[in-house]
This record gives structure tokens, sequence and C-alpha cells, in this order.
């Protein structure tokens, strides 16, 4: 009989999967080892996992037969039918009680929907989200489990101890109920999009409007890290804009222009739609990766289609670098605020009761959008976890307020010197739009009125809807 040795397993044996369980096995876990294709799991013993006390399966049945009840299995394959596939191929060796855990980037209606039914089964399924690539599993990733809430005590030491640190605290917690986990992640990494954009938008300014070179980038991003905008993106734009290719040249600028994606920042703007909450930044992120992705059009437009005369800024460089500053920090802020009002609906809408502050500090550390200012964040949900718009923070307020001028100033700018900034300004044009109590919605509602009868409410009369003969003829 084999004997039941191992604290968790897990299924997958690419990338993330050999990290999670390199990183498990450090903090004292046993962990068994599984893979479809089964001599990677022979590779894996052989080479990385040579000397720890990781253990094999060449099973689903002997993975199954090798864990300590109640059973916890992760799952790091590629998202959607492989997900699927071995959850039914576990199915016949589980029990009552035993543990899924789905840690790859799934969408998070298949969450919910193998949560269900998994329920019915007696079996406990969590969808957690991961975060950190490579590095962040091997050494610490930020884990974003929700689900079947009887399972976060079976995984929690495990998942604690796994995750991240950031002040002696672990950069994960339950998130909450079905499909919860996978929702932050995905609005995790719709956020991860913003934060990139804006960080692009102002290399452009500085490279196209500044003429700066990418050494005089590098300090900028140098100085930023060590403020209020302290992330890892900035880091890894300092590092990424010292390298040169062999001839002494910026190997970024050697690189063609057409961004990728994988499809979690659109999952997060198609949400934003449905729940008809305007995440604009993120929209603009996604939209600028498909704008970017249209080369051969862009080349022929930049040929043909006018621009400003002037395309170099003139005035204080030193001066106009600071106000970049305030402006990418500030854009964020509203980014963030947008990504909170999004999962505040999404909560209310499934019925989850999601811990604000957990969650900043889930992506505190361990993720791509680690930083800093993730820790004010923590505090301002910590002060007031029933906050509705995190803007209203008296942080985030005084910090909007002071950034605002170089703000405006920095996009008026880049608009006069025909450079792109569509996440720098859709954030401030948002900003604008939620600090007016009057927006010209009500001559829309007259245009829809007049064209298509649709009624309007009147202001002097609250749930009073009219409809005005807007012509006056019969
Ligand atoms: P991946 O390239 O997404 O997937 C490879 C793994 O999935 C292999 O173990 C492969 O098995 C298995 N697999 C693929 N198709 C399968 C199928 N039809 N049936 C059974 N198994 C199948 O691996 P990864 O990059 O390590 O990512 C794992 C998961 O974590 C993914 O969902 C990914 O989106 C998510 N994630 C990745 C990162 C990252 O930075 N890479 C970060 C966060 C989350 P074989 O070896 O047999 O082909």
């Amino acid at each position: 009989m084999v004997e039941a040795v191992a604290d968790i397993g897990l299924i997958g044996l690419a990338v993330m999967g050999q990290n999670l369980i390199l990183n498990m096995n450090d903090h004292g876990f046993t962990v068994c080892a599984y893979n479809r294709t089964t001599s990677k799991v022979d590779s894996f013993l052989e080479n990385e996992a040579k000397g720890t006390n990781i253990v094999g399966a060449h099973s689903v049945e002997e993975l199954c037969a090798k864990l300590k009840r109640p059973r916890k299995v992760v799952l790091l394959v590629k998202a959607g039918s492989a997900v699927d596939a071995f959850i039914d191929q576990l199915l016949p060796f589980m029990e009552e009680g035993d543990i899924i855990i789905d840690g790859g980037n799934s969408h998070y209606p298949d969450s919910i929907r193998r949560c269900e039914e998994l329920e019915k089964k007696g079996i406990l399924f969590v969808g957690s989200g991961v975060s950190g690539g490579e590095e962040g599993a091997r050494y610490g990733p930020s884990l974003m489990p929700g689900g079947h809430p009887a399972a976060w005590e079976h995984i929690k030491p495990i998942f604690q101890a796994t995750a991240a640190k950031v002040d002696g605290e672990p950069c994960c917690d339950w998130v909450g109920g079905t499909g919860a986990g996978h929702y932050v992640k995905m609005v995790h990494n719709g956020i991860e999009y913003g934060d990139m954009q804006l960080i692009c938008e102002v290399y452009q300014i500085m490279k196209e409007g500044l003429d700066l070179t990418h050494d005089e980038m590098a300090e900028v991003f140098t100085e930023w890290n060590k403020g209020e905008l302290d992330s890892y993106l900035i880091e890894i734009t300092r590092d990424i804009l010292k390298v040169k290719d062999t001839d002494g040249k910026p190997l970024v600028e050697k690189i063609r222009d057409t961004a990728g994606q994988k499809g979690t920042g659109k999952w997060t703007g198609i949400d934003s739609l449905d729940r008809g909450i305007p995440v604009t930044l993120i929209g603009e992120a996604v939209y600028a990766r498909c704008l970017s992705s249209l080369k051969d059009e862009r080349t022929r437009a930049s040929k043909i289609l006018a621009g400003p005369t002037n395309k170099k800024y003139t005035g204080d460089k030193k001066e106009f670098i600071a106000q970049l500053g305030q402006a990418l920090y500030a854009a964020k802020i509203v980014s963030y605020a947008q990504g909170f009002m999004l999962m505040r609906q999404a909560a209310k809408d499934n019925n989850w009761d999601l811990n604000n502050a957990g969650i900043a500090l889930m992506w505190r550390g361990g993720c791509i959008i680690r930083s800093a200012f993730l820790g004010k964040i923590k505090d301002a949900y910590t002060t007031n976890p029933e906050l509705e718009n995190l803007l209203f923070d008296p942080f985030f307020q005084e910090a909007t307020a002071k950034a605002q001028d170089a703000w405006r100033n920095v996009i008026a700018q880049a608009i006069a010197l025909g450079i792109p900034t569509p996440a720098l300004s859709t954030a401030l044009n948002f900003y604008d739009g939620l600090r007016h109590e009057m927006l010209p919605a009500n001559l829309l509602q007259a245009q829809r009125d007049y064209f298509g009868a649709h009624t309007y409410e009147r202001l002097d009369a609250p749930g009073k809807w009219v409809h005005t003969n807007w012509t006056g003829r019969g």
C-alpha cells in the first residue's frame, strides 16, 4: 500500500508549478508532483528537486494515494479545458472534504461553475490567483484564494507560509466566496495593464518630447523609485532602460513596438462594461495594446496624417520631469480607485464579502503591481472598510489635489506636442467627471427623449418621468 506522505499535491510541472513546489518544500511541506507528460516528473525529481523532500507520482491515482487527508491538490496547468480534464481525472480518487485548488489564470465564471459542481460532490474547490511570475512562485508569490470557505483552514498554513511577506505579514488571505479569488486576480491583471501603460506613456514623453537619453530616463526612474512611486514596475523599467545592445545602443529601441496580451486585461474591461462601472484606464490600456498591434497601418499613417509643427518641449525640463512624476502618481491613484470600484460592484452582484484592505495587502508584495503605494490603500480601507471610493480617503484626496496642476500641465503639453497619452488623459477625465455634480447627461437625456420618446426624470420632481414634445409639432 502506498503511504500518504505528502501535505499537498501539485499538478503541472511548467515554470509556475516547479517553482511553487520548491517554495513549499523550502517551508517544510512535503509536496507530491505530477504532470501530464510524466517524463517531466522524473526529470524534475532528478534535477531541480534533487536533495529535497519532494516526491513524485506517475498517475493521478498514485498522486491521490500519496496525499494526507483531507487531500489538497493544486492545479497549475494551462487555463481552460486542461483544468476540467484534471478535475474529472481526480474525482474517482478523492473523497468528501478533499480540496482542489486551481492556481492558473482561469476566468472567474469557470471557477464559479467548478465550485458549484464540485460542492455537489462534496469536494471543496478553491480558485486562487497566483501572481509574481517565476520568481514570485519560487520565493514568495501573491496568493489570492477564494471559493469554498471550508477549505481555507486546511490550506491557510501552506498558502500563507509560501506567500511573499511584507513587514512580516503574508501577501495571502481569504478573498471571498465562489469565484472571488480569480475575480480579484483578473482585476489585478487589469491594473497591471494600466500601470504598465502609464509608465510607457511617460517614457514616450521623456523620449520624444524632452529628448532625454536612455541613461537620463533610467536616472529619472531611479529617483522615482525612492519616493511615492516606489514599485516593482518602476524598478524594472529603470533596469530595462540601462541595457545596451551589442552596438552600445539601448536594447529597448530594437524591440518591435507591438504589444502582446493574453486576455485578462480584456476580461476586466468587458466585465466593467457589463457591470456599468467606468474602469476607463484599464480599457484604454487594452486599446493601447490593440493600437500598437496595427503596426503596418500606423506606419502608413505616420507618413500621411498631420501632427503639430512643434514636437519638442521648450520649457524647464527638470521642472517638467517632476510634473510627469506627479501626473503618473495621480493617474495611478485613479486607476486603483476604478479597480476597487469594480470589485465593490462585483462583490455586491455576487454576494462576496471582499476584504479590500486584505486585497491591498495581498498585492503589496510578491506580484507584478507590488508597490509602497498599496500600503496606503491598505491603510485607507483599514481605517474605513466601507470607504465608498478610494479618492474620498483623505490621503488620496490630498495627493490628487496636490498633483492636479502638474497632471493637467503634462497632458496639455503632451496634446500640444502630439504625443499620445490615453491612460494619463482618461484618468484625468474620469477625475474631472467624478468631481462634477452636474454632467451634460441632462442634454443627453433630452436628445434621447427627442428622438426616441425615452422620457426623462425632472430634477425638481425625482422619480417623475416625463416626455416633452421638443418640436412643438403635433
Ligand atoms: P503553462 O505553459 O500555462 O501550462 C503548461 C502546463 O499545463 C504543463 O504542465 C502542461 O503539461 C499542462 N497542460 C497544458 N495543456 C494541457 C492539457 N490539455 N491537459 C493537461 N495538461 C496540460 O504553464 P505556466 O506558465 O507554468 O502557468 C501555469 C498556470 O499559471 C497557467 O494557468 C498560467 O496562466 C498561470 N500563471 C502563469 C504565470 C507565469 O508567469 N507564467 C503567472 C501567474 C499565473 P505538459 O507538460 O504535459 O504539456
